[in-house]
This record gives structure tokens, sequence and C-alpha cells, in this order.
């Protein structure tokens, strides 16, 4: 009850940071905690005007910025890791109020970001000497690109925002931020942090919604864009990127298969694969989306996953017992709910959940489906919700075959008791990332995105970062 008195009272204390300043924006977004659907706060909207100011200070800020050393920029990116650190519990509870996701979850988020952050900068990227003999000296130097543009999307607001935004400050760029218009809270905090950090204009942080992005990835003074969000989305960024030619870096949705091998127990590997696919409501961009099992070991996969969604605790992220909290807006349910009812009508089998509670939040139990068709909208389409289809398979080339047979290519995984051979069936997955016994394992230091229409370019490891610079060969006669 506390919880729900608390909500009534809506919280103001958001500013939008340009040039180093906090400023309130000509417009509002009213932002809704998933858990009552309900407004709880009030942030200021950036139009058009606050876009060219903010880029504008981006801009300025670079002709410093960009001579800064690696070690300096390094030197205040640490701060910021620590800042975070310091600043957890608050920005984790306003995650939660905003996200929905576990307040436990929440916290892990802020700590990956910080954790990724500090292993980002201990990457080197050294000039390359690519010819040198006795008529030339040829090298490959990087150098920064200007003002990067960095959009995100509303599952993992912190964390997606830190990943590119560590990327463009390491190699020399400044920054225009926006993230998604249902999350934009602890982004705009995040800039209360960076602004105490950095040094004016290097970060401008800008909520707003759709158009602002737009406006983004059209500006001629904005050199990259970084965005990570939805394929129909990524489309219209590069296509509208292609006006003043700027680089682009697309991290995109995925239909992830997971391929559970005949020799694999399914007992001992139920519980991760469960979490693979249900963490965060199933809003993750890299959780498993559907599961492969052999005939052989299908019903009693079936039957431990069944296990763990009815024994997983779906409720409020702020209370602690919570494992699953809401999908994180109403579009998103409707969408959810609409692929539930089409997965009903086509005669397939629920095995767990498939009930939507009749309460207020956007709550939906998690739902395993089987006896379902490869062209149903469950399996062809990212469901992006608490909903995954366990889809039987007798030869292992008919499963890869399957597992391939989209246009989707972001993640997949083996699961065996041959880590050997999962390698090597693995490696036949079109995708960017491809595990063996687990899945969403990510790294610093590790590149990670999408292969087919999952993505473009890379995020993490010296690959992502060079993709935030520009490759300039220099070449000396002697
Ligand atoms: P979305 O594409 O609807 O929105 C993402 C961001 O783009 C938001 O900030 C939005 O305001 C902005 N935007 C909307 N229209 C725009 C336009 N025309 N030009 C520029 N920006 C625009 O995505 P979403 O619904 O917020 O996020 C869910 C999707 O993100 C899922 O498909 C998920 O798989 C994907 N995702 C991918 C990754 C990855 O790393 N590959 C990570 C997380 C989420």
């Amino acid at each position: 009850m506390a919880e729900r008195a608390e909500t009534l009272e809506l919280r103001t204390d958001f500013s939008l940071l340009i040039d180093g300043e906090p400023r309130q924006g000509a417009e509002h977004l009213d932002v809704i905690n998933p858990a009552y659907g309900r407004v709880f706060a009030r942030c200021p909207a950036a139009g058009s005007s606050e876009l060219d100011k903010a880029v504008a200070a981006a801009k300025r800020a670079f002709g410093t910025w960009r001579h800064t050393s690696y070690e300096q920029r390094a030197a205040l990116i640490k701060e910021l890791a620590a800042a975070l650190r310091e600043h957890q519990g608050p920005l984790a509870e306003l995650l939660t109020r905003e996200q929905g996701k576990p307040l436990n979850q929440s916290a892990a988020e802020i700590d990956r970001g910080a954790a990724q952050s500090e292993g980002m900068v201990g990457i080197d990227i050294p000039v390359e000497t690519l010819i040198e003999d006795e008529q030339r000296h040829i090298e490959l130097r990087y150098r920064p690109l200007g003002v990067v543009g960095i959009i995100t999307p509303w599952n993992a607001p912190v964390n997606l925002a830190l990943g590119p935004l560590v990327s463009a400050l390491y190699t020399g760029n400044t920054v225009v931020l926006k993230p998604s218009p249902y999350t934009p809270l602890t982004t705009l905090k995040l800039g209360e942090l960076l602004n105490r950090i950095f040094p004016a204009g290097v970060v401008n942080v800008l909520a707003g919604g759709d158009e602002l992005g737009q406006w983004m990835t059209e500006h001629v003074d904005i050199d990259k864009i970084s965005f990570t969000g939805s394929v129909a989305t990524g489309k219209k960024v590069l296509a509208s990127a292609a006006g003043t030619l700027k680089r682009v870096t697309l991290e995109l949705g995925g239909n992830d298969p997971a391929i559970i091998l005949d020799d694999a127990d399914p007992k001992a590997i139920a519980r991760k694969v469960f979490f693979a696919s249900f963490v965060n409501s199933g809003q993750v961009c890299m959780a498993i989306k559907r599961i492969y099992a052999h005939e052989s070991i299908y019903d009693e996969l079936c039957e431990a996953l069944v296990e763990q969604a009815n024994a997983a605790v779906v409720g409020n992220g702020l209370d602690p017992d919570t494992e699953l909290g809401p999908i994180q807006n109403k579009m998103q349910f409707d969408k959810v709910v609409d692929i539930l009812k089409d997965t009903k009508q086509s005669g397939a089998r629920i095995l767990s959940g498939g009930e939507v509670p009749d309460e207020p939040g956007y709550f939906f139990p998690p739902t395993l489906v089987t006896d379902i068709s490869e062209d149903s909208r469950l399996v062809r389409e990212e469901q992006f919700g608490p909903i995954v289809p366990i889809l039987k398979y007798s030869e292992l080339d008919d499963a890869l075959s399957r597992a391939n047979d989209t246009r989707y290519g972001l993640s997949g995984s083996v699961w065996t008791s041959d880590p050997e051979k999962g390698a090597e069936i693995a490696a036949k997955l079109e995708v960017g990332t491809a595990w063996v016994n687990q899945h969403r394992a990510t790294s610093a230091f590790v590149p990670f995105g999408g292969a087919k229409e999952s993505g473009y370019g890379r995020q993490y490891s010296i690959l992502g970062l060079k993709g935030y610079m520009e490759p300039e060969v220099v070449s000396v006669a002697k």
C-alpha cells in the first residue's frame, strides 16, 4: 500500500543536459510505471532547437576533447564507473520503477555497465604498421569521428547507453544521447553524474520522442549514429543516415534459437535455459526466443521447463521476491497478448501460463508453448515478451536449417554434454554470437552484434571501438 500511495506523487526532478547545464524543454514526457500502468514521473523533452544546441555544444567540445589522450579519457571513464557504483541504489530503484525489472536485476545492470566501461578503457588501439621497407613506411591510424548520436531502447536503458557512450568517449568523440520515451529517467540521472565528471558539451543528454531520434539521424553535424532498437526502426535509421553518409552502428532485434541435443541433461540445464528465455520477462534482444529440442529428451525438457515457469515469481520489481517483472509498456503488452491469441487460435498447446491476469499493470505469466507450426507468428516474429515455443526435431540438420530459416541473426546456442561437438554445431548457426551450454554471455573484450537483419557493425572489443573511429592511412616515401 505504501508503494501505491507513493506512486501517486508525480516525480519531476529531471533535466536535460546541454553544454554542461541542466535544461528544461519546450515539451514534456509522462513516464508510466508498468507495475501499475500509471504515470509516476514527468520529465522535460527536447525539441529541434534543444537538439541544435546540444549538437553545437558537442561539436565545440570535440575541438578540445579529441586532443585529450586515451589515458586522460580512461581516467574520467573510471570515475564514471565509480560514480555509478556510488549511486547504484537510487539509480536501480528508479530503473525498476520506469522499466519494471526486479530491483536486483536493475542493480546488476548498473554494475555490469560500470564493469564493462572499465573493461573497455583497458583496450589499446595502436597505430598499425602495414608496410615497412627501404622505400616506404605505411601506417594505419584511427581518429575520432566527431559528434556521435546515441539512441537507445527501453529494455536495458542504462547498459545499452553505457556501451556506446563509453566507446564514443574513449575514442575521442563527443556525444548526444537520447533514451527511449518509455524509459528516459535513469538516463537523465546518468546525465547528472556525467556532468560532474566530463567537461561541458562532451556529453549531452536529451529525452524526447521518436521524432527526436529521426532528427538526430538527419542532422548534418552528427557524424555517427549508434542505434539500439527494433529492426524496423534500424532500417529507417540507416536510410535516413544516408543523406549525410554518417557512420552507423545498428544493434537490432533477434529471434535466437537454442538447439538442445539428444545428449543434454534436461533437468540440469532447465533453469539456465528458462532464465535465458524469460529474464526481464523476455524483453532482451539476445533472449532465447525459440527452443529446438531433440525428440528423445523433448518430453523431459518440457516438464523441467514447466516446473521452472510455475515456480517463477511474477510481480512488482520492487518486491524482493520478484523474479519476473511486468512487460515494460502497453504497446508491447498488447503485441504479446495478440501473439498469445494467435497462438491459441492456431491450435498450439499451452504448457504453462497463457492466461493474462485482469489487474492493473502489464503482467503476463511465463508462457511455454508446444505443438506449434514453424509458420506461426510466435516462431517467425520477435515476440520480445514472456512467451516461448518449444519445437521438436529428430535430425540435427533439420534443426539447424529451421534455426537458420529467419532474417534475424543476433545470437543462438547449442546445449550438449559434449562441448567440442557443441562448438562445431554452434559455428553453423548464422548469427553474430553462438554459445555452447550458455546464452547471453557477453564481455567488454568480445565483439557483440547481429548477422543478417539483426544488426550492422559490432559493439565492444577493439572491433567495436574502431567503429567509432575513421581509419586513416599515412604513407611516407623514404
Ligand atoms: P524502437 O526501435 O521502437 O526504438 C528504439 C529507439 O529509437 C527509441 O529511443 C525511439 O524513440 C527511437 N526511434 C523511434 N523511431 C525512430 C526513427 N525513425 N529514427 C530514429 N530513432 C527512432 O525499439 P524499442 O521498442 O525501444 O526496443 C526494442 C527492440 O530493441 C527489440 O527489437 C530488441 O530486440 C531491440 N534491442 C536490440 C539490442 C541489441 O543489442 N541488438 C539490445 C536491446 C534491444
